[in-house]
């Protein structure tokens, strides 16, 4: 995928709650605008990247890009699982994002059990992929250390230029 590495930020919204806090998987739904920017050559499936909140700490990520079921499965949506634990959820808050690497295609599972054991896989994947030198040095990308603090600093304009131009180089 030309479009790798991709980098987006956006607000956490509300997601559909399909229980993925009750797998200790929770993930971060990123709203229509960020998903609206997504390059064509971005597949459905599973991603590996960095996170940060805010201009915080930067965080191994998985993200999972669907077919989203509110939109009968025509629009896409992401949602990203920080690889962190944090004390807090943080709804409203600025997530930034790099995609970096992509995993797998999405697929359905038999059982809750195999479904958990494929994200552990993936969540494992990442780890170690992240490590790689080339994927490292995104981590300190300023990307992230320009990052909003605050969802009213992300003027939807400012956010598109500033993606393409992050994106475009
Ligand atoms: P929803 O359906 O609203 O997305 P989830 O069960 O998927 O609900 O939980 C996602 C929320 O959990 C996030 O929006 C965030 O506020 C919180 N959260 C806490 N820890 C994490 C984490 N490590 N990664 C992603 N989200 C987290
Ligand atoms: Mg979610």
């Amino acid at each position: 995928m030309k479009s790798l590495p991709f980098f987006c930020r956006g607000e956490v919204i509300r997601g559909f709650g399909r229980g993925s806090k009750e797998l200790r998987i929770p993930t971060a739904n990123f709203p229509d605008s960020v998903v609206d920017n997504l390059p064509a050559d971005i597949n459905t499936g599973i991603y590996y990247g960095w996170a940060s909140l805010g201009n915080g700490d930067v965080y191994k990520m998985v993200m999972s890009i669907g077919w989203n079921p509110y939109y009968k499965n025509t629009k896409k949506s992401m949602e990203a699982h920080v690889i962190h634990t944090f004390k807090e959820d943080f709804y409203g808050e600025i997530l930034s994002v790099v995609l970096v690497g992509y995993i797998r295609p999405e697929r359905s599972y038999d059982s809750l059990e195999a479904l958990i054991t494929a994200i552990n896989n993936d969540i494992e994947e990442a780890k170690f992929k992240l490590e790689l030198p080339e994927h490292l040095k995104l981590r300190d990308d300023n990307f992230f250390t320009s990052a909003p603090s605050s969802a009213s600093a992300l003027a939807p304009t400012t956010a598109t230029t500033s993606q393409t131009i992050m994106n475009g180089h």
